[in-house]
Formats: structure tokens, C-alpha cells, sequence
């Protein structure tokens, strides 16, 4: 008998989600979480379901990651995208990345078949085309949010870490039924960036973690933030502690909000298939499905 649930969690971005984008976000991370569970259920990897959900979240142009990524301050799209394996803590990230639809597929790439953890820029992209990865256009990954964002932040000239942005990051974690834990976090970063920046998505500890001896954990929200606390090592530290999932993602964001004034989400799973899905945003669209058991949710009445 297993002694642990089958588990996945999707988060879709810890950001001041607009109304009329609810609707969409909640059945985008409750598709994207239906995926990643066949998965699971069919004896598949922790890592096929992360990477498959994240895919699907890529693809969908609701959200910051893939198409629908945000432009960059000269308007381009530059994504970032990490992968990890908790059973050796095998990981895979690239970033500033431009014409590929998938950016997670390419970290998984560079996890398997390089002898690195991270590509960036050009170098990831000439990996991509030696791995025969599918170039799309940057006019097709572009949507109209992510153009009508880029025109308000020209319009107000704000600083990044104080404009008001959609921050809808993706991310997923899973337990398989052999226990192997994995993590998956894919974005096209914050509005208005400058070209070069990388956040803390494709940063492993930041953006994601997983250890298939504490939990696995992925990151949303203001990546300087995140980076400066090693968020989702952080909340995994606290698991490690004894900490349950849901009081370790809730004291890791507080740490956050007091050391550095930041804002975000977290989603996490540990060994025995507990899950949580906290943020200290006003909204961050998350779904799960434990032992068959659909949940979903996006509203933070207490942020
Ligand atoms: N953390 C991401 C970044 O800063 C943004 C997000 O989570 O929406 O690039």
C-alpha cells in the first residue's frame, strides 16, 4: 500500500487578477491540473506531469508564460523556465529565451541532455535548435493583453517594482506513486524589464525546488522579492523542520513580506501528499488534484 496521496498543485501567477480574467484562470489551472493527474494516475512521473501541465499553461494566452508573455521595456519577449527531479535533484532552467513556444520542454532538455543546469540567451536558443526544438515567432506569442500592459507601462513610466503589472507566472508540483516529487515554474517575467533581467522563476531554489526527501515547491510574484529569500527553498526548509505545508508556505511568505516588502504565491506538495496554495497577493488562480479530489481557488480575502 502507498502510504502517500497522488498529488498535483498549478498555480497560475499571485497578482491583482482583474475579473474578467478569473474565469479564464481558474479553468486554465484546473485543465492544466486534469492533464498533469492522468498522468499520475496512469503510473506516470511526477516530471512528465509537472512539465505537461506547465506545457499546457504555456500554451494557454491567458497567462504570463509562453504565449501570452509580457514585453520586456524595448517591447520584446524574453521567458524564463525551470525544471527539477527530486529524486537526484536533477534540475534544467533557461533563460531570457525568445522564439520558443515551450520554454519548460527546453529546460528539461538542458536538464537530460547537457552537463549544466542553466542556459541563457543565445546560447540556450542555438541549444534549442541543436535539440530541434520548433522556433514560433515573437508576433505569435504576443497577445493583446500583454501589448495593451506594455502600452500602460509606457504611458506611466513607472519603475518595474512599482508598477502595477500582470504577474501570471505558472508553475506545478507532483508526487508520483513511486514518491518521486518534481517541480516546474515558466514565465515570460514582469512588464517592462529590462532586456537582460532575469527573475527568480528559472532560479532553482527560487522559483522552484524539489526534494524527494522534503517537498517540492514553485514560486509566483515579485521575482527580486523572491530571489532575496530563496522563497521556495525557504518554505521547503520550514517542511524540513516539521512545519506543515500549508503553515510553512504562509510563514515563508510573511518572512518575505517582512524582510523585503514583497509580494507572492507559492504552491508546494510534500512526501506524504499534502499540498497548499498560499499567497499574500489580493488573488493567484491555483487548482489541485489529491487522491482524485478536484480543488481550485483564486480569492485572498485577508490580502
Ligand atoms: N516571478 C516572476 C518574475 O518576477 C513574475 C511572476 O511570478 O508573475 O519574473
Amino acid at each position: 500500500m502507498r502510504e502517500h496521496r497522488l498529488t498535483i498543485v498549478v498555480h497560475g501567477g499571485a497578482w491583482n487578477i482583474p475579473e474578467n480574467l478569473v474565469g479564464d484562470s481558474i479553468k486554465g489551472v484546473e485543465d492544466a491540473t486534469k492533464i498533469g493527474w492522468e498522468i499520475l494516475e496512469n503510473g506516470g512521473s511526477a516530471l512528465d506531469a509537472v512539465e505537461a501541465a506547465v506545457m499546457n499553461l504555456e500554451d494557454n494566452p491567458t497567462f504570463d508564460a509562453g504565449i501570452g508573455s509580457v514585453l520586456t521595456e524595448n517591447g520584446e519577449i524574453e521567458m524564463d523556465a525551470m525544471i527539477m527531479d527530486g529524486k537526484f535533484l536533477n534540475a534544467g532552467a533557461v533563460a531570457g529565451i525568445r522564439d520558443i513556444k515551450n520554454p519548460i520542454h527546453l529546460a528539461r532538455l538542458v536538464m537530460e541532455h547537457t552537463d549544466h543546469v542553466m542556459l541563457i540567451g543565445e546560447g540556450a536558443m542555438r541549444f534549442a535548435k541543436e535539440m530541434k526544438v520548433p522556433r514560433i515567432s515573437q508576433e505569435l506569442l504576443l497577445t493583446d493583453e500583454a501589448l495593451a500592459a506594455w502600452n500602460k507601462y509606457r504611458q506611466f513610466k513607472k519603475a518595474v517594482s512599482t508598477f502595477f503589472s500582470g504577474h501570471d507566472t505558472v508553475g506545478a508540483v507532483a508526487i508520483d506513486q513511486e514518491g518521486n516529487l518534481a517541480a516546474a515554474t515558466s514565465t515570460g517575467g514582469i512588464t517592462g524589464k529590462k532586456p537582460g533581467r532575469v527573475g527568480d522563476s528559472p532560479i532553482i531554489g527560487a522559483g522552484g525546488y524539489a526534494d524527494n526527501r522534503i517537498g517540492a515547491a514553485s514560486a509566483t510574484g515579485h521575482g527580486e522579492s523572491i530571489l532575496k529569500v530563496v522563497l521556495s527553498r525557504q518554505a521547503l526548509f520550514y517542511v524540513q523542520q516539521g512545519v506543515s505545508v500549508i503553515a510553512a508556505a504562509k510563514k515563508a511568505l510573511s518572512m518575505m513580506k517582512a524582510r523585503v516588502n514583497g509580494h507572492g504565491g507559492l504552491i508546494l506538495v510534500d512526501v506524504l501528499g499534502n499540498y497548499a496554495a498560499q499567497f499574500n497577493t489580493e488573488k493567484m488562480a491555483w487548482a489541485a488534484m489529491s487522491d482524485g479530489v478536484l480543488a481550485a481557488g483564486c480569492s485572498n480575502p485577508s490580502a
